[in-house]
């Protein structure tokens, strides 16, 4: 790859080029697939000239925009692709591809406050469990709604008893449920807490699902049911594209449904031939046309061998561990493995994320993994780490770990 890197004539760039190129497949902490298969897009693209062309996807993609160049009919096509996915009834959609699984979490929120104020003239109070993404903590800020963090178990898990001490049901709900939790991976158990939740008939409640890793690869799974709007009666869905599909740049898909979207707030924009319901104007069309490309060209056959590959991985690698004595835990259906946290040389060479946490004793980090994290690559990373261990230290750790994880009564997978 050194040898043939073609100068940009600006050395400091080139550096960062080759280096990138380099690190790219020891990224493990962090759930972005880097097997990208977008080359020929990008030929395509450039040998045609539209690399001459700002495009923009403004507007409302369901509309007919004012702009004579954007790439809506593709957006349109991405999102009827991945409704049926999620069991959205294909003629009671609306969505749009996103910046980021923020993005979508940021519509999913922001749509459920202005959908409960048109049932309740009381407050909504939004509902998340503590081992959420923080960007669900940061969005209520930035609704300046009442947030309730709900407490997670060891695993992650959202306690349903603390959600029902939690609950105000004289007050609108809007849950987030995590699917797939950022560092534990969990994902929380919607049947269990949508039972208290029906309790309250009275209450008005919209249920968002940030799922922004696990809801690229559970809709192709034979778990997709936890995904399904028609079992879990959820009202809008965020999904990173970034993370499973093989984006190149940050992207997503917000999903919702058509009675949620008309009881947003309206600005008609005339200038747009629109009414506005979103919070972005310009959108990005390029990543609109390399989405449905990805769909074109790797779809869902390999999107399914893929996941299954992944899932299988990640049973491999806990396995390999536990092969050398490693301690290390992982939830049903996730691909993330946490672990004790390894030597800080080891946590710098993968980029793995770290985290604290009294109730496994101290230090943990996590590997996530995505579609090129092979066997191979696992049986690399396991002897690199073998070898970095200092035994007595380690053994140290283990005590330590499993005297906390005793001190518990974690019934699952222990
Ligand atoms: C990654 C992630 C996010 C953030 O998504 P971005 O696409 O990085 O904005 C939100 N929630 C969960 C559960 C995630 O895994």
């Amino acid at each position: 790859m050194d040898n043939s890197f073609k100068t940009s004539g600006f050395p400091e760039l080139d550096e960062w080029g080759k280096e990138i190129l380099d690190r790219q497949y020891r990224e493990y902490g962090y759930p972005v697939n880097q097997n990208i298969a977008l080359r020929d897009f990008y030929k395509w693209y450039v040998d045609n000239g539209l690399d001459v062309v700002s495009l923009n996807n403004v507007g409302d993609p369901f509309s007919e925009g004012a702009t004579l160049l954007s790439s809506h009919k593709f957006e349109r096509e991405v999102l009827q692709f991945f409704a049926p996915l999620y069991d959205f009834d294909p003629d009671d959609i609306w969505g749009m591809v996103t910046n980021s699984g923020t993005d979508g979490n940021n519509h999913g929120i922001y749509f459920g406050v202005k959908y409960l104020k048109s049932k309740s003239d009381k407050a909504p109070i939004l509902y998340v469990s503590d081992e959420a993404h923080y960007s669900n903590m940061r969005l209520a800020d930035l609704q300046n709604i009442e947030l309730r963090l709900v407490p997670s178990d060891a695993m992650g898990f959202m306690i349903p008893e603390k959600f029902e001490e939690l609950l105000d049901p004289t007050r609108p709900c809007l849950i987030v449920y995590a699917i797939g939790s950022t560092f534990k991976g969990v994902i929380d158990d919607q049947d269990k807490i949508n039972a208290i939740i029906a309790k309250y008939p009275e209450m008005p409640v919209y249920r968002h699902l940030d799922a922004a890793l696990f809801g690229g690869y559970l809709p192709f799974t034979k778990h997709r049911g936890i995904i399904s709007r028609n079992k879990m009666h959820y009202d809008s869905i965020s999904v990173s594209g970034h993370k499973f599909f093989g984006m190149d740049e940050p992207a997503g898909i917000f999903l919702t449904t058509k009675t949620v979207f008309e009881s947003q707030t309206s600005y008609n924009i005339p200038y747009l031939n629109d009414n506005m319901k979103m919070i972005s104007c310009s959108r990005s069309a390029l990543s609109v046309l390399k989405f449905w490309w990805l769909i074109k060209k790797v779809g869902y056959d390999k999107w399914a061998q893929q996941a299954e590959q992944m899932l299988e991985n990640t049973k491999y690698l806990q396995k390999s561990l536990e092969s050398i004595g490693y301690l290390c835990w992982t939830n049903e259906l996730s691909n993330t493995v946490f672990l004790t946290r390894p030597p800080r040389i080891m946590v710098a060479k993968y980029a793995l994320p770290i985290e604290y946490e009294e109730r496994f004793g101290g230090d943990l980090a996590h590997i996530v993994v995505m579609q090129h994290v092979t066997k191979e690559r696992i049986d690399a990373f396991v002897e690199d780490l073998r070898i970095h261990i200092i035994p007595e230290k380690q053994q140290e750790v283990n005590e330590r770990t499993l005297k906390a994880i005793k001190a518990q009564n974690l019934k699952r997978f222990f």
